[in-house]
């Protein structure tokens, strides 16, 4: 398998150095020259696979035997060995069409674990076998740093740096990341939103001299592994539903914010999974409910919500949709994206919006809707949403109702006990949350000023 670039002008490479490169060195995502076709026979013989098992049957496709079989189950066992579920993501039946596939029993308590406890491993054995320096940066709505961080926290040969926007993450999110006191973590809070710290990190990725300097990593959306990680968890759910149920196939409902998520399930769904529809789920920044319904991608003012790991206008992952919406033509993608940063809009035809609604539900959720959602969930069926579950809950009972649906939770209310307190529900945490409250905390609080951030990571990184 090889993997090239949206945009067309990233020489061909194999799975590691994809990995190794995050975002493509021409400024495109990077994808696989074909997408393996998974046949029902296949399918059939993956039924009885735990979530280890089915994960490495479906990265041997994928990995070009670059990574040893023994090396890759390794890999794999440890980093789903600290999950605090047995079936590490369990499947739960609300009602006859409604099941929920609960991805938050990782170390932070979101769904986020599930890649990147795998990313991290594959970064420190990639450190060791190659002696490659890891120097990872990212930006984070709140998860994703606290997940990256605990899966690389004291790992020799790797060095991580994760910006977050400054009081726009909830406090447990704050805390999660804050509180780790290994060297090889920097945390920088900046004064502005998530769409902010992702600028400025794709703007130092695509600075080639400066990335390759200091060997940049990414572990976002953008790396095309966290991508894959996550497919696999649509195999995992489709093949736990009992075979009567899931006859016709399946939708799923997925809170959605940089589309990478939801773009894991279209790749899944590309490799041959009865996927139906994927419901996209935003909350009150909608620009992908709108792309889906109106034809049109354009992002509007933003919004802080009780859902902050969704707010986000710019979705990375959407460049990759649009490549499999340009019919795979590279120049056609790369033109585009021009013309959006040109224009900060993108408007598409009646034949590709009705392939976009062929492939996606959408619904944009407003606070009082979440609200209500996680209220009638507890009230129904004693099960506690969080408000980014509640979203895709929400979008699947207004686009989906009673056809069978798979709704991803996407993290453990804990994390966002601020919704949870004005529903009028009182929670209990579990005791690795409780106990970040007592532990102090580490960073550095910067403006929304690329050069200080520079001046932060020069300082931090080993370099040449
Ligand atoms: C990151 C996150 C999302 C959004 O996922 P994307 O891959 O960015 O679309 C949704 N819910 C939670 C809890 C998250 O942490």
């Amino acid at each position: 398998m090889k993997y090239t670039s949206t945009r067309g002008k990233v020489p061909a490479c194999g799975f590691i150095d994809t990995f190794l490169m995050g975002l493509g060195d021409d400024g495109g995502l990077m994808i696989p020259a074909t997408i393996p076709a998974i046949s029902s026979q296949t399918l059939a013989e993956w039924q009885r696979l735990s979530f280890q098992d089915l994960m490495l049957a479906v990265f041997s496709l994928y990995t070009n035997d670059e990574i040893p079989a023994e090396d890759l189950k390794d890999l794999v066992y440890t980093s789903y060995a600290g999950f605090r579920s047995p079936e590490v993501l369990p499947l739960t039946k609300l009602n006859d069409s409604l099941y929920i596939l609960e991805l938050f029993h990782g170390p932070t308590f979101a769904f986020k674990d599930v890649a990147l406890q795998l990313m991290g491993n594959l970064y420190a054995y990639v450190a060791k076998k190659q002696n490659k320096v890891i120097n990872i940066l990212g930006a984070t709505s709140g998860d994703t740093g606290a997940a990256a961080i605990s899966g690389v926290r004291g790992k020799e040969g790797i060095q991580i740096c994760i910006l977050h926007p400054h009081e726009k993450v909830s406090r447990v999110q704050e805390l999660q990341m804050t509180t780790v006191q290994d060297d090889n973590v920097l945390n920088l809070s900046v004064k502005g939103n998530f769409d902010d710290c992702q600028g400025i990190i794709k703007e130092l990725f695509a600075d080639l001299e400066f990335k390759n300097k200091y060997h940049l990593r990414a572990i976002n959306s953008i790396n095309f592994v966290r991508i894959l990680a996550q497919s696999v968890y649509y195999f995992y759910a489709y093949l736990q539903l009992p075979e009567g149920v899931r006859a016709g196939g399946v939708n799923f409902s997925i809170p959605t914010g940089n589309f990478g998520n939801i773009f894991s399930g279209y790749l899944a769904k590309r490799m041959g999974l009865p996927i139906n529809k994927l419901i996209l789920a935003t909350n009150e920044n909608n620009i992908l409910q709108r792309f889906v319904h109106d034809g049109i991608y354009m992002p509007d003012k933003f919004h802080s919500t009780y859902s902050p790991s969704m707010d986000i206008q710019i979705a990375s992952n959407f460049e990759r949709y649009l490549y499999y919406l340009c019919d795979e033509d590279a120049n056609e993608v790369a033109e585009r994206m021009e013309r959006f940063k040109a224009e900060g809009r993108l408007e598409f035809n009646e034949a590709e919006r009705e392939k976009i609604l062929s492939d996606f539900g959408a619904h944009s959720v407003n606070g009082a809707e979440c609200l209500n959602t996680i209220q009638a969930y507890k009230d129904r069926y004693d099960y506690l949403l969080d408000p980014h579950t509640a979203c895709g809950i929400a979008a699947a009972e207004a686009d989906r109702k009673d056809k069978l649906t798979v709704s991803l939770a996407t993290a453990h209310p804990a994390k966002f006990d601020e919704a949870i307190r004005l529903c009028g529900i009182k929670q209990s945490f579990p005791e690795a949350v409780r106990e970040l409250f007592d532990k102090p905390q580490r960073q550095v609080v910067l403006d929304n000023n690329k050069e200080d951030i520079v001046e932060q990571l020069v300082r931090f990184y080993p370099a040449d």
